[in-house]
């Protein structure tokens, strides 16, 4: 016992020293800004106050920012009148000019080592959503895009929650089979189709009777999340939440 305990004090101790040795060869530098910073996985004081970090009051099925708290249970218009075909999305951060560089260097692959850093400011965000997963499964990349970038940084964030949280992680259980063509001034509806049947679920995956959280980089207008939602509700998951490491919220939501 005695020596257990003595073992784990210098196990620590090694460990804070070497923290330590590493912090002075390789300074922490700032997620955002690339300026050197106090801890490694951090952002430096003028990163961070020009992010703007995604907590409550929000709208309880999509997460969208409330200005105002009106203290009950809250549900955007938008939630309302069309609902989303997921239960839950929650977001860290709102993308805007402030954090695009966060999301963007993700798909750089010098900068694929701060994935567990934002899995875990995902683990904060979506913590209730976590508790009740049973299956972790990212938005898929079509092949040829898998092959120009050789990594889906949406499997990289899911990894890393499943890392995290101890939830099993399914990167391959939902395919891309189809690249469809930019969205950009299409409605909502226009969106839905595009993306029908554009994703297939890998007969192997199991998602049957699963609570599954569903991970991707952005939340931008929720097609493709509602497509792959559609896929693993027709597969028989019993619920899928989503979780984003960042959100688009439009001035007119
Ligand atoms: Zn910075
Ligand atoms: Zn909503």
């Amino acid at each position: 016992m005695e020596i257990d305990r003595a073992c784990s004090v210098l196990f620590a101790a090694f460990r804070r020293w070497a923290g330590v040795v590493i912090d002075v060869l390789i300074p922490p530098r700032c997620l955002s800004c690339g300026g050197v910073t106090e801890a490694q996985g951090t952002l430096c004081p003028s990163c961070w106050e020009g992010i703007t970090f995604l907590g409550p009051p929000f709208c309880l099925r999509c997460g969208l920012p409330f200005e105002v708290d009106t203290g009950g249970a809250m549900i955007c218009a938008r939630c309302l009148s069309d609902p989303p075909r997921y239960r839950r999305a929650r977001a860290v951060f709102r993308y805007d000019g402030a954090s695009k560089g966060l999301v963007l260097g993700l798909k750089h692959a010098d900068r694929v080592g701060r994935a567990p850093y934002f899995a875990r400011w995902m683990a904060r965000a979506g913590m209730e959503l976590l508790a009740e997963a049973d299956l972790i499964v990212p938005v898929p990349l079509h092949r040829w895009r898998l092959f120009q970038r050789r990594y889906n940084q949406s499997a990289l964030l899911a990894n890393g929650l499943s890392k995290l949280s101890g939830v099993p992680c399914r990167p391959d259980a939902l395919i891309r089979v189809r690249h469809t063509p930019k969205q950009g001034s299409m409605g909502r509806r226009q969106r839905r189709a595009n993306l029908h049947g554009a994703i297939h679920l890998n007969r192997h995956a199991e998602v049957k009777g699963r609570h599954v959280l569903l991970i991707d980089d952005v939340l931008t207008s929720g097609a493709t999340v509602e497509e792959c939602v559609r896929v693993l509700r027709g597969g028989g998951a019993a619920v899928v939440d989503v979780l984003t490491l960042a959100r688009v919220v439009r001035p007119g939501d």
